[in-house]
C-alpha cells in the first residue's frame, strides 16, 4: 500500500492529500500505455518543488525585466547548453510552458498572419496545432494538410506536389500518432525547391532522437519544436530550438511576443532532465523503448490486430481495433477496467468519429522508464487482447487488472514510496 509521499500538505489539506495519493496509487498499479507519457526521475520531480516556482524572470539569462537572477540565469543557461549538446542546436529557447505554445511562438516567429502552411492531417497523426480546424490557430494561417499513403508512410509525393501548388511559406513535418521514421532530408529538398522555411515537431520522439536511434531534423531545418515530457522524460513542458538566423526572432516571439515570465522551477527540471538525457543510460533506455514497442508490434499482429503505417520505427502504435468487434471507445473503457491506460485515436481514414474512432494508441515510455522489457511485453500484449475481447465482462475485467496489478508491483514508478 503506498503512503503519500510529501510532509506538509497531508497536514494542511486533506482533501488535496488525498487525490495525491489516489493518483500515486493509480499510477504504481496500473499500466501506462499513453503514448505521450512517461514517469520523470525523482530529481525532476523534486526540482519542480523548489523555491524558483517564487521567482519572477521576464526576459533572458543575463537581460532580464527584474532583478536577482543570478541563479535564474545559471539553471536557464544550463538548460540552454545542454539542450544545445543533446540535438546539436545552435540556438535554444527553453521557456515555452508546453507544446502547444511553442508552437503557435514557433509559427509567430517565422510567419505573418495569412500565410500558407503544409502540414500532415490530424486523422494521418498530425497534432491539433497542426492547423486543425478547431484552433485558434487555423484561423490566423492558411492551412494545406497532406495524408499518408495507403501502405501508411507519409506521401512524401504529395507533399511535394502540394507545395509546388500551393507555394506555402512553411513545411511541417512532426507527429503524434505516426510509427515511422521522418525523411527530413527529403522534404528539406523539397522547402529549398518551393522557398519555404521547415518546421518539425518532435514532440513524441524528443527522447529517441537525443538517444541517436532515430533521425535529427535539427540541424537540416530552421526551426524545431518538442516537449519535454514525453520521450525526453523531463518535465511538463516545451522548448523551441532553431537556426542562429531565427534566434532574436523566436526569442522574442516567445517573450514579449506571447508569454509572460517563465516558469523558472521547471526549467530547473528541464536542465536536470537533460543532464540526465546525455548519460549513456539515457541510449540505453531508448534502445529498450524500441524494442519493447516492436515485442507489441509482433504479437499484437500474431493476435490478428492490424496496425496502421505498416507497424512502428519508435515508440509507439496506432491499432484498429475494429477487426475485434470493438471501437476505439469502448477499447480504451475495457483497458480501463482492466487497469491499462490508453487513448482512443483516429486512423487514417477513419469513417468513425474522434469521440469515438476506430483506434487506440499506445506507446512504451512509460513502462519502459519502470524496467519493463521483452517478457513483460508478452504479458500486455496478451492482456490487451483479452482485455478488447471482454469488453462487457467485468469479471474479467477485474481479473485482468488483478493480475497487472501484479505484474507492477515488480516495477516501482521513479519517485512514489
Ligand atoms: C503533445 C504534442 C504537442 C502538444 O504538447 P502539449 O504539451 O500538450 O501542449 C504538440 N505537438 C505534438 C506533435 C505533440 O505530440
Amino acid at each position: 500500500m503506498p503512503a503519500i509521499s510529501k510532509v506538509f500538505i497531508p497536514a494542511q489539506d486533506d482533501a488535496i492529500a488525498q487525490a495525491i495519493l489516489g493518483e500515486e496509487k493509480r499510477q504504481a498499479e496500473g499500466l501506462e500505455l499513453i503514448a505521450s507519457e512517461n514517469y520523470v526521475s525523482p530529481a525532476v520531480l523534486e526540482a519542480l518543488g523548489t523555491v524558483f516556482t517564487n521567482k519572477y524572470s521576464e526576459g533572458y539569462p543575463g537581460n532580464r525585466y527584474y532583478g536577482g537572477q543570478t541563479y535564474t540565469d545559471v539553471v536557464e543557461s544550463l538548460a540552454i547548453e545542454r539542450a544545445k549538446q543533446l540535438f546539436g542546436a545552435e540556438h535554444v529557447n527553453v521557456q515555452p510552458h508546453s507544446g502547444a505554445p511553442a508552437n503557435i511562438a514557433a509559427y509567430f516567429a517565422i510567419l505573418e498572419p495569412g500565410d500558407t502552411v503544409l502540414g500532415m492531417d490530424l486523422a494521418h497523426g498530425g497534432h491539433l496545432t497542426h492547423g486543425h480546424p478547431v484552433t485558434y490557430i487555423a484561423k490566423l494561417f492558411k492551412f494545406i494538410r497532406y495524408k499518408t499513403t495507403e501502405e501508411g508512410s507519409i506521401d512524401y509525393e504529395e507533399i511535394e506536389r502540394l507545395a509546388r501548388e500551393h507555394k506555402p511559406k512553411l513545411i511541417l513535418v512532426g507527429y503524434s500518432a505516426y510509427s515511422r521514421e521522418i525523411d527530413y532530408a527529403r522534404v528539406k529538398k523539397i522547402a529549398d525547391e518551393v522557398g519555404a522555411l521547415t518546421m518539425a515537431d518532435i514532440a513524441h520522439i524528443a527522447g529517441l532522437i537525443a538517444a541517436g536511434l532515430m533521425n535529427n531534423p535539427v540541424p537540416l531545418f530552421d526551426i524545431v519544436t518538442t516537449t519535454t515530457h514525453k520521450t525526453l522524460r523531463g518535465p511538463r513542458g516545451g522548448m523551441i530550438m532553431c537556426k542562429a538566423a531565427l534566434a532574436k526572432k523566436t526569442d522574442k516571439s516567445v517573450f514579449p511576443g506571447f508569454q509572460g515570465g517563465p516558469h523558472e522551477n521547471t526549467i530547473t527540471a528541464k536542465a536536470i532532465a537533460f543532464a540526465e538525457a546525455l548519460k549513456p543510460e539515457f541510449k540505453e533506455y531508448g534502445k529498450q523503448i524500441m524494442k519493447n514497442a516492436k515485442v507489441l508490434e509482433k504479437e499484437l499482429r500474431e493476435l490478428g490486430y492490424k496496425l496502421m503505417f505498416g507497424g512502428t520505427d519508435n515508440h509507439l502504435l496506432l491499432i484498429d481495433v475494429s477487426g475485434k468487434n470493438a471501437t476505439g471507445k469502448e477499447a480504451e473503457k475495457a483497458l480501463d477496467k482492466a487497469g491499462i491506460t490508453v487513448n482512443k485515436n483516429m486512423i487514417p481514414n477513419d469513417p468513425r468519429s474522434p469521440m469515438d474512432p476506430s483506434g487506440i494508441r499506445i506507446g512504451t515510455p512509460a513502462m519502459t522508464t519502470r524496467g519493463m522489457k521483452e517478457p513483460e511485453m508478452v504479458k500486455v500484449a496478451k492482456w490487451i487482447d483479452r482485455a478488447i475481447l471482454a469488453k462487457n465482462d467485468e469479471a474479467e475485467l477485474a481479473k485482468i487488472k488483478d493480475e497487472v496489478k501484479e505484474l507492477c508491483k515488480g516495477f516501482p514508478v521513479p519517485g512514489i514510496k
